[in-house]
């Protein structure tokens, strides 16, 4: 006897990098950004009068809102605050996609896509990036194809890291009779010169959204804040409909609304990891591992011929690195590695050296 909906009864949850409290580990496996939280934030939390949690907090995240508006260049009627990049995706589903529709994604890609649809009973239609992680040449063909309603892409791509162009999106978006989410959980760490500009799509699209989250670029993964970004008519039901009546608390608005107005230092935390990210890709490709350009705070390394990657990940493990595996398709002979700090990075290519001597 279950009381369960069938589609539940049926499906699998997600499962998260593994989070251990251990101080001695070096954490790689779950791309958390490895610089602390912005100072402004930190006070803000200092600063947090207790009584203040008497009250509801206000239901829109308004100021978070404005400081984002401002910070995207558009207007607070183009932007939903929510509790964590992963409640946005949810609120799509629930919003957009019904029972009988489909949603696209790319395989491989992010693991909680398939949950979130299993979870809301839709169907999924995953399709095959290409040997080098690329988009197949007829995509939207394939999307119009499966009649999808949803399209999530992960720009940059996880977990390959590999960026798409803004004007493969725009003719993508153009292409398509969807709705095209955009999750930009790892925009940050693109390197300026890349001249990725994603934001002006939701004006020229009304198909367009965008997700952000304060999880990896501002530091916050445990404070559970981040925000979508579209035409209003695509932001308002999620806003004014389907969102919980307080969805983001108190203290995650100010202590998001601290950190994204501390630009500064959250782009010097970027550059550091961006050339971090650099570093760690030669050495990894000197010791014999192939890993591609990644635009992302994280490096997907295939180990070497003959080297079997689940054995190295808990090698590492016993020395206390993480990092992740995944047994999936095209991913069982690699390890995806988040970039730590330089200092982090150097305790696991040591170890590294010395498992593949
Ligand atoms: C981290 C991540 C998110 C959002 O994470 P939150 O912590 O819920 O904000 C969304 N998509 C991808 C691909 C991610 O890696």
């Amino acid at each position: 006897m279950t009381y369960q909906r069938p589609n539940i009864e049926k499906m699998q949850g997600y499962s998260p990098g593994e989070q251990l409290n251990d101080p001695a580990v070096i954490k790689l496996n779950t791309n958390e950004n490895p610089y602390p939280v912005s100072e402004k934030a930190q006070a803000a939390l200092r600063n947090l009068d207790a009584a203040s949690l008497r009250r509801y907090p206000p239901p829109l995240a308004d100021d978070f809102r404005r400081a984002a508006a401002q910070l995207h260049g558009i207007s607070p009627d183009n932007i939903m605050a929510t509790n964590g990049g992963d409640e946005l995706l949810r609120l799509i589903l629930t919003t957009y996609v019904d029972s009988n529709e489909t949603v696209a994604v790319t395989r491989p890609s992010y693991s909680l896509y398939p949950v979130l649809v299993d979870v809301q009973g839709c169907k999924l239609h995953e399709i095959d990036l290409q040997e080098d992680w690329s988009m197949p040449a007829d995509f939207a063909q394939q999307l119009q194809q499966a009649n999808a309603k949803l399209c999530i892409l992960v720009n940059p791509h996880a977990p390959s890291g590999k960026l798409l162009s803004q004007d493969y999106l725009s003719e993508l978006a153009a292409a398509f009779s969807g709705i095209l989410l955009v999750d930009e959980a790892y925009v940050d760490f693109i390197a300026p010169e890349q001249n990725y500009q994603s934001v002006p799509l939701i004006d020229k699209h009304e198909n367009v959204l965008i997700l952000r989250t304060m999880s990896k670029g501002y530091s916050l993964a445990g404070l559970r804040f981040g925000y979508g970004l579209g035409a209003e008519s695509l932001i308002a039901p999620m806003l004014y409909k389907t969102r919980d009546s307080y969805n983001t608390d108190l203290i995650a608005q100010k202590l998001a609304l601290a950190a994204i107005t501390d630009q500064d230092y959250a782009q010097s935390t970027w550059e550091r990891v961006r050339q971090s990210r650099n570093s760690l890709t030669e050495q990894l490709n000197s010791l014999g591992f192939t890993v591609l350009p990644s635009h992302a705070n994280f490096v997907l390394a295939q180990v070497p011929d003959k080297m079997d990657a689940k054995a190295l990940q808990l090698a590492l493990k016993e020395r206390k690195i993480l990092i992740r595996y995944f047994e999936q398709d095209r991913l069982r002979d690699k390890l995806r590695i988040s970039i730590g700090t330089d200092a982090e990075n150097d305790r696991l290519l040591e170890a590294l050296h010395e498992l593949l001597a």
